[in-house]
């Protein structure tokens, strides 16, 4: 079953919520806000256990009673099976989509409706109350945003929604103010190393690991798995090689071979996702990747000509991420980048 123990580097937040919990002030709605990988959805799964358990006990759940099995039941992430625990994400939208086309990249009004606004109007089916998850709320349009608004007033019995999100300001001010935010910061370096090395991880991998992921442990270790530290040596390398005045083609190619191989992985976890968003978001990471490299090498760089040609090179890589936010296709935005590079030589 999670608990809060589970948890690393949020006593803060951990802390004001059961603070409000405590003294019965929580409300409705919640907004977990913060960096990705840094706990939001275990810590939301861990409250629900507690807010569900039929028999807890200052802030820790019984484990043993109906509630608690169910949740613990199945895969932990989820809340198990537990009939009150309802988890909304975008993958949710397929449901819904008649079609069969959908990218699953908004949670729009159908499912926000039938997922979360129907059931928090029905009662509960052990009795002791509701908890649902949104994640990555801010992916909600503004029309599946208002149409949980009455449902965050007043939900049927004793309902608790969170919204998880990496963005509150993307959500509408009518459903923040409705709701509490508890902020999640990202996690200290050094523990994330400590977590890695917990779970059985390399040092040296560990550390590249935090090196990378900005706080994130869900990152780091979704990192390792795909290889994807490893990849970012490979790609930091060609970035230097790049700025030694090496082919700036070569770069591209790399990010090419890459954004590719890190497609595959994402496509044999979910076999539904699209082929071309997981192309995309695969180089929008490793751009991402390459523009921190960048930054490195300007703070150490000596001299105004290699200084100018960092710039340069930081301005193709940003270009590059805006063609991508711009929905400009992979093959384009790869020979601007590399054109880019190449011009900078
Ligand atoms: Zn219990």
């Amino acid at each position: 079953m999670i608990g809060f123990e589970q948890i690393v580097g949020q006593d803060a937040a951990i802390g004001s919520l059961l603070g409000a919990y405590r003294a019965d002030r929580l409300p409705h709605g919640l907004i977990f806000a913060g960096p990705v990988g840094v706990g939001k959805a275990t810590t939301a799964a861990a409250f629900a256990v507690l807010f569900l358990c039929e028999a807890a006990k200052d802030d820790r759940a019984c484990g043993v009673c109906q509630s608690c099995v169910a949740m613990s039941a199945g895969s932990a992430g989820s809340g198990g099976s537990h009939p009150d625990y309802h988890v909304i994400t975008k993958e949710l939208a397929r449901v819904y989509d008649k079609t069969g086309t959908s990218k699953a990249t908004q949670l729009a009004i159908n499912v926000v409706r039938y997922e979360l606004a129907a059931p928090a109007a029905r009662k509960t089916v052990l009795g002791r109350g509701k908890v649902f998850v949104v994640e990555e709320a801010e992916l909600m349009t503004p029309a599946a945003q208002n149409a949980i608004l009455k449902t965050l007033e007043e939900p049927w019995g004793r309902t608790l929604i969170i919204l998880l999100t990496t963005d509150a300001t993307a959500l509408l001010a009518t459903v923040r103010s409705r709701c509490q935010t508890i902020p999640f910061a990202a996690l200290e370096k050094d523990v994330v190393i400590q977590e890695l090395r917990r779970r059985g991880i390399k040092a040296a991998t560990a550390s590249a690991a935090a090196e990378l992921c900005d706080g994130s442990l869900g990152l780091a270790l979704r990192w390792i798995e795909d290889g994807v530290v490893e990849s970012a040596g490979e790609l930091n390398q060609c970035v230097d090689a790049a700025l030694a005045g090496e082919s700036g083609g070569d770069l591209a190619d790399l990010l090419r071979t890459l954004a590719d191989k890190q497609a595959q992985k994402t496509l044999e976890r979910d076999d539904l996702a699209s082929k071309d968003a997981a192309t995309r978001d695969a180089l929008a990471m490793y751009l991402s990747l390459a523009a921190r490299q960048l930054r490195l090498r300007l703070a150490v760089s000596a001299g105004a000509d290699q200084m100018e040609k960092i710039c340069q090179a930081i301005d193709a890589v940003a270009r590059a991420q805006q063609y991508l936010d711009a929905n400009v296709n992979v093959a384009l935005v790869l020979e601007q980048i590399g054109l880019a590079l190449a011009a900078s030589e």
